[in-house]
């Protein structure tokens, strides 16, 4: 059987060897961690091992993390659970953060796929007096690109507002700090980071002492009252062999960022006519957004599953239906090139033999697209 290309870490990276371990060790013992007995006390323990690891990943503090059912979650409990009169999020974020607070002002993206910091301070300005909540990605999860987290929060602070931050795509592939980003809440997830999917956590400066934090789900004192229900305890021990191996793993990256730079290159030189989103600014050591112009986002996919290379169209959506893309279209890329735009995204298994079994096909299909159009033209 033909071996798979996986080059969509962005939706999901691989389960890392030393989690499946941890997890399996966890669903082995059993026991639940509010249990005062031995096997409970067990459970208990390897929970507080892990919130050590996934503090430690991001430079918290263990009573800063609360253990979430993922990054949907994390996002949600910050959104609602600080009871802001006013909400700001920027015009890239990912659904959990657009739809959890459906009219939340829109602060806008430059072309770049940068946001508009200058148009964040007007709004800020005009919310005064309000109870804001701002929530800004670190790093968008289709395009890559970084954003100015820690200047958008500085500003935020000073005219009293509350900073939320979604890292999910960000944690593992860049290194950072909650001091540095200078946040008051943190979204992470640990199925971005080679742990299992189900599982995420919010980190909260100074615990529950200083930020006042309302549980969306309630009916249990887990997680210092912020989050009720049994922890899942097995996902929690993988999140953290997951925290504990990307923390060591950034050097990796670099490498990962070389062959990422050999890819888009690759591409500029056989396809001239194909377009990379936010190029041009800071992103993530690993994605790629990429038009092929006239050749529909889904096809693409299709053609190199074929070839078994698995990339996203564009926005990986949870239904398996790809929506157009807010993002590109918040970049004010034009619809139908929008549509054509799929998502590469590398990641610690990926090598140079990825590169060749992706660029193979793809050009094919670009050449063969380049052919129908001219004898169509004829
Ligand atoms: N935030 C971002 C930026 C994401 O990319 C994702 C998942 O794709 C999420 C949040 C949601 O995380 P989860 O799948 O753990 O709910």
């Amino acid at each position: 059987m033909a071996t798979s290309i996986y080059l969509d870490y962005n939706a999901s990276a691989p389960v890392r060897p030393a989690v499946i371990e941890a997890m399996t060790q966890a669903l082995a013992a059993g026991g639940n961690p509010s249990s005062v007995h031995g096997a409970g006390r067990a459970s208990r323990r390897r929970i507080e091992e892990a919130r050590d690891d996934v503090a430690n990943l991001v430079g918290a503090a263990a009573d800063e993390v609360v253990f979430t059912s993922g990054g949907t979650e994390a996002n949600a409990l910050a959104l609602l659970g600080c009871d802001a009169e006013q909400v700001m999020v920027s015009a890239i974020e990912h659904l959990s953060v657009r739809q959890a607070v459906p009219d939340a002002l829109q602060i806008p993206v430059l072309p770049d796929g940068v946001i508009d910091l200058d148009a964040a301070a007007a709004m800020l300005d005009k919310a005064k007096g309000k109870r804001v909540l701002v929530s800004v990605m670190l790093a968008n999860n289709e395009i890559g690109t970084i954003q100015p987290v820690a200047e958008l929060a500085r500003m935020a602070h000073d005219k009293g507002a509350l900073v939320h931050c979604d890292a999910v795509q960000a944690a593992g592939k860049i290194a950072f700090t909650m001091a540095q980003l200078e946040v008051d809440l943190l979204s992470l997830s640990a199925h971005k980071i080679g742990g299992p999917q189900g599982c995420g956590a919010l980190i909260v400066r100074g615990g529950t002492a200083e930020i006042d934090l309302n549980p969306i789900l309630r009916g249990g004192g887990q997680e210092r009252g912020l989050r009720a229900g049994t922890e899942n305890v097995a996902g929690i021990a993988g999140f953290g062999a997951a925290a504990r191996e990307a923390k060591q793993g950034f050097g990796d990256w670099r490498r990962v960022e070389e062959l990422r730079d050999q890819l888009e290159g690759r591409i500029a030189q056989a396809i001239p006519q194909a377009r990379i989103f936010g190029a041009k600014s800071r992103r993530l050591p690993n994605t790629i957004c990429v038009a092929l112009p006239g050749v529909p986002a889904q096809t693409q996919v299709m053609v190199l599953d074929l070839a078994n290379v698995q990339v996203s169209a564009g926005s990986a959506c949870s239904s398996g239906k790809v929506a157009p893309s807010h993002v590109l279209k918040a970049m004010g890329v034009p619809p139908d090139l929008a549509a054509c735009a799929i998502r590469i995204s590398l990641g610690w298994t990926s090598g140079a033999d990825d590169i060749d079994a992706f660029m193979s096909p793809w050009a094919g299909l670009a050449a063969q697209t380049r052919n129908t159009k001219a004898a169509n033209a004829a």
